[in-house]
């Protein structure tokens, strides 16, 4: 690591001791940001790093809600509202029981760089609580989503801090969020997005992530003239991103054959089609049942059961020959042996769908092959500018089309591809999407910094 990435790196690990997950996202940026900072001295004195590694604000709050059997529960509740630079703060809501601090910054602070890319004017930020919405009726769902906005609802609004969705936070989740907000705000405004759509939705706003997300490995594809028509493709998670990201791949000729929760995963030889696809979504988003009864239904299909811990040793779903593979569950999921893996199973396209699911020496083993990696940061993005598009219907009051917004979507993603490649190039590694992400987003912010002053 070079000088200034190691001495910022000792000093944000003794400010921010037990937090991981946000060492590891500065550091990637840091080490990135050597090639920006010898070039713009004045980013440096004006200590644009620092600033943007200290969040603006950070809102922790109880959540106390009770059970159906009438048991008093109580939970923790974030909001870090990382940077203000360039638009009111904006990003997921996640509800996890792993959600600490620490991880939230990570997010957070990622997000600042993943908003700059899309172009559209919003700034950073990400919450979310330990709670974990599995097994919970749908009434205990609700009366701990009314507890957690009865404080958040102070301090966002459409112009503030606009949160949306994550993992385990749904539109289930965003409709009790947003009843509860209305109600105590006294308003109807565009302060979460992720709505539903005969209240303030945006189309294609549930699809947007993992559609950007394929759609960013198309452009990088087309870099070496090839599409993804014929490609065998893993996927992992089955959440939101995941289910997309395989309605996507269908779209485009490609075949998905691997989905995952955190119990394990299927792989089915024969692909997932539109109809099993079907069948995901019902038993995800309805049923909330586990990925497990794909195999019990469809008998093309393996189930194997997989423990993602940390430490742990590697993940079976990354060992299957493939051409693309597309990581839709969460942080980390790809350690360097699974990296190793990839790579022997014949992988050159990752476009991550989730975030930060790479450790940093499965990033690097990536880069040294000099395959087609796209970082989650790029890759991702098209959630977060769908729901950009979202608050700007929501402020004309006004609705796109399904076609416009893919439209728009699809335009926003080969922008972010383009932008990376130039910035990529421009500093001197070319087909480096991580350098290309990190130097891209952060131009913008840094330049919004410097001409607002020390603030
Ligand atoms: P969902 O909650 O809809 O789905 C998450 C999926 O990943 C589930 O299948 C879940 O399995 C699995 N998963 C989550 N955590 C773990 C874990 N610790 N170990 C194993 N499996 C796990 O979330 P999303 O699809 O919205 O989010 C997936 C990823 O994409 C996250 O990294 C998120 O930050 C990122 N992302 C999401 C965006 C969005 O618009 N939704 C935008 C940009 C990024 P199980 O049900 O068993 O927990």
């Amino acid at each position: 690591m070079a000088a200034y990435a190691t001495s910022l790196m000792e000093d944000v690990k003794a400010k921010n001791p037990a937090e991981p997950e946000f060492h590891q996202a500065v550091q990637e940026v840091a080490e990135s940001l050597e090639l920006v900072l010898d070039k713009r001295p004045e980013y440096r004195s004006a200590r644009i790093l620092e600033r943007i590694i200290e969040p603006e604000r950070v809102i922790l709050f109880r959540v106390p809600w009770v059970s159906d059997q009438g048991e008093v529960k109580v939970n923790r509740g974030f909001r870090v509202e990382m940077n203000s630079a360039i638009g009111p703060y904006k990003g997921g809501l996640r509800f996890h029981p792993s959600v600490t601090l620490g991880m939230l910054k990570f997010l957070a602070f990622e997000q600042v760089f993943k908003n700059a890319l899309t172009t559209l004017p919003m700034g950073g930020g990400k919450g979310g609580s330990d709670f974990d919405p599995k097994g919970k009726s749908d009434g205990e769902v609700m009366r701990f989503c009314q507890s957690f906005m009865t404080e958040l609802f102070r301090h966002i609004g459409p112009n503030t801090d606009v949160p949306a969705g994550d993992i385990g936070v749904g539109g289930r989740e965003i409709g009790f969020l947003f009843g509860q907000y209305k109600r105590l705000a006294n308003e109807f405004t565009g302060v979460l997005t992720g709505k539903g759509l005969n209240w303030g939705g945006s189309l294609i706003r549930p699809e947007a992530t993992g559609y950007g997300a394929v759609y960013f490995a198309a452009e990088m594809l087309g870099t070496r003239g090839e599409t993804l028509e014929g490609k065998t493709c893993l996927v992992s998670g089955s959440g939101n991103v995941a289910q997309f990201t395989v309605e996507k791949l269908l779209d485009l000729g490609a075949k998905p054959v691997t989905l995952s929760d955190s119990n394990g995963y299927i792989y089915d030889e024969a692909g997932i089609d539109r109809d099993k696809l079907g069948f995901v979504k019902e038993l995800k988003n309805l049923r909330r049942g586990r990925i497990k009864e794909y195999a019990d239904r469809y008998p093309s299909a393996v189930f194997t059961p997989l423990v993602m811990e940390p430490g742990r040793g590697t993940d079976p779903i990354w060992q299957h020959k493939a051409d693309c593979a597309f990581p839709s569950a969460t942080q980390n999921e790809i350690n360097a042996e699974d990296a190793q893996n990839l790579l022997r199973g014949g992988v050159y396209v990752i476009s991550e769908g989730a975030n930060m699911p790479t450790e940093p020496a499965g990033v690097e083993l990536f880069l040294d092959a000099g395959i087609l990696y796209g970082p989650g940061k790029a890759a991702n993005a098209g959630g977060v500018a769908t729901s950009g598009l979202e608050m700007a219907q929501n402020s004309m009051r006004f609705s796109w089309s399904r076609e416009e917004v893919d439209e728009r979507l699809h335009g926003i993603m080969k922008n972010i591809h383009a932008r990376c490649v130039v910035v990529a190039e421009e500093f001197g590694t070319p087909g480096n999407y991580v350098n290309g992400a990190n130097i891209a987003g952060f131009l913008k912010v840094a330049d919004a910094m410097l001409d607002q002053g020390i603030v």
